[in-house]
C-alpha cells in the first residue's frame, strides 16, 4: 500500500481495533470477550443468562472495512486506516480521521502514541505518523513545485467550548459568515517543517490538555481533541487533515453516582457524538442538508463533511473485558450503523 497509490472511492473507512486485556482487568479475571477471525471481521462474544440461571455466551458478528486485534502495532493500524488518506490533502481535500470508544480503550494511545520514555517501545502514534507521511509527499515530484506551506493547530472541545492547546488552552469562540464558513477565531496555527516539530506540539498540547485540573485524566476524557494538519498555497487554504481523538462514549447510566455538571458533560458529548454519526452518514450519502450545526465539533469540523472532495477514517477502539461489554456493544453498533453508508 504506497501512499501514492490512487486513493479509492469510498469516502468512509470504518474499523475497529481491539487492545490488549491490562493488568487490572487480569489480575480481576476478567474475560476476554472480542476476537478478531479474520480481515474486518469482528466476533462478540455476549454473555447471557438462560432462565435456569446457567450463563453462556451468545455470539455476534460485526463487518468492518479492517478489523485490528490486540497484538497489532500503532503503524498497521494507521496503515489501513488514516494513511490512505493523507493523499486527499494534496489533492486539495478535506480528510478526517476520528478515534471512537470509551475511556480506557486506546483512542489516545492510537492518535499520540507514547512518548514519555517510561514505555520501552515508545512509538509514534497517528498524529506523528501521518505527519510524517505529510512531510515525505512535500518532496514527492507531483507536489513539490506546489509552494506547500504545513501549519498545525490543536485544540479541545469541553462541554460544546473550545480550549486553544497550542495557547494556554485560551478559550476561542466559533463564527459562521454568511456563506456558512466556520472559523475559530484565533486559533493558533504553528508553521511546521518536520516531524520533530510536530511531536513537540503534540507534547505540548497534550501536556496542556491534562494539566491544572484536580481530576485531569477524568476532564480529558470528556473532551474532543483536534489535531489538524493544515496545507498553504501562498496562505489560501490548500488542504487539512483533522485527527480527532473523541470524548470516551460511555453514557451516565448511572444517574444517582452524578453530579449535575456531569449530567452536563454527559449530555453534551451525547449530543455531539450523535451529530458527528448524523454528519458523516450524510457524507456517505451525498445529502444535501449535513446537520453540522446539531454540535460545536460538527461545526467546527463542517469543512469534513462538504465538498466532492472529503474522505473520513473511523478507527473504533474495544477494551476486550466482559466487564466493558455493554460499552463495547455500543460502539460496535454506533460504528456498524455508519458502515455500509
Ligand atoms: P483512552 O484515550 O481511550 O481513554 P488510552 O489510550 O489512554 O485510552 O489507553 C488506556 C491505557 O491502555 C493506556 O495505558 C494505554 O497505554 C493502554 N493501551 C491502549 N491501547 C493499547 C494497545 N493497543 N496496546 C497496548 N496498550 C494499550
Ligand atoms: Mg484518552
Amino acid at each position: 500500500l504506497s501512499i501514492t497509490d490512487p486513493v479509492e472511492s469510498d469516502r468512509i473507512c470504518v474499523c475497529v481495533r481491539k487492545r490488549p486485556l491490562n493488568k487490572k482487568e487480569m489480575a480481576k479475571k476478567d474475560i476476554d470477550v472480542v476476537t478478531i477471525p479474520g480481515k474486518g471481521m469482528l466476533l462478540f462474544h455476549e454473555p447471557k443468562q438462560k432462565v435456569d440461571l446457567t450463563k453462556y455466551l451468545e455470539n455476534q458478528v460485526f463487518h468492518f472495512d479492517y478489523s485490528f486485534d490486540d497484538d497489532a502495532t500503532n503503524e498497521l493500524v494507521y496503515r489501513f486506516s488514516a494513511r490512505p488518506l493523507v493523499k486527499t490533502i494534496f489533492e486539495g481535500g478535506m480528510a478526517t480521521c476520528f478515534a471512537y470508544g470509551q475511556t480506557g480503550s486506546g483512542k489516545t494511545h492510537t492518535m499520540g502514541g507514547d512518548f514519555s520514555g517510561k514505555n520501552q517501545n515508545s512509538s509514534k502514534g497517528v498524529y506523528a505518523l501521518a505527519a510524517q507521511d505529510v512531510f515525505t509527499l512535500l518532496k514527492h515530484k507531483r507536489y513539490s513545485d506546489l509552494d506547500l506551506c504545513t501549519y498545525v493547530t490543536f485544540f479541545e472541545i469541553y462541554n460544546g467550548k473550545v480550549f486553544d492547546l497550542l495557547n494556554k488552552k485560551a478559550p476561542l469562540r466559533v463564527l459562521e459568515d454568511e456563506k456558512q464558513q466556520v472559523q475559530v477565531v484565533g486559533l493558533k496555527e504553528v508553521e511546521v517543517s518536520s516531524v520533530d516539530n510536530v511531536i513537540k506540539l503534540i507534547e505540548k498540547g497534550s501536556a496542556c490538555r491534562t494539566s491544572g485540573q484536580t481530576f485531569a485524566n477524568a476532564q480529558s476524557s470528556r473532551s474532543h481533541a483536534v489535531l489538524q494538519v493544515i496545507l498553504r498555497r501562498h496562505k489560501c487554504l490548500h488542504g487539512k487533515f483533522s485527527l480527532v481523538d473523541l470524548a470516551g462514549n460511555e453514557r451516565g447510566t448511572d444517574v444517582s453516582n452524578n453530579d449535575r455538571q456531569t449530567l452536563v458533560e454527559t449530555a453534551e458529548i451525547n449530543r455531539s457524538l450523535l451529530a458527528l454519526k448524523e454528519c458523516i452518514r450524510s457524507l456517505g450519502k451525498n445529502n444535501e442538508h449535513i446537520p453540522f450545526r446539531m454540535s460545536k465539533l460538527t461545526q467546527v469540523l463542517r469543512d469534513s463533511f462538504i465538498g466532492e472532495n472529503s474522505r473520513t477514517c473511523m478507527i473504533a477502539m474495544i477494551s476486550p473485558g466482559m466487564s466493558s461489554c455493554e460499552y463495547t456493544l455500543n460502539t460496535l453498533r454506533y460504528c456498524t450503523l455508519m458502515n455500509g453508508c
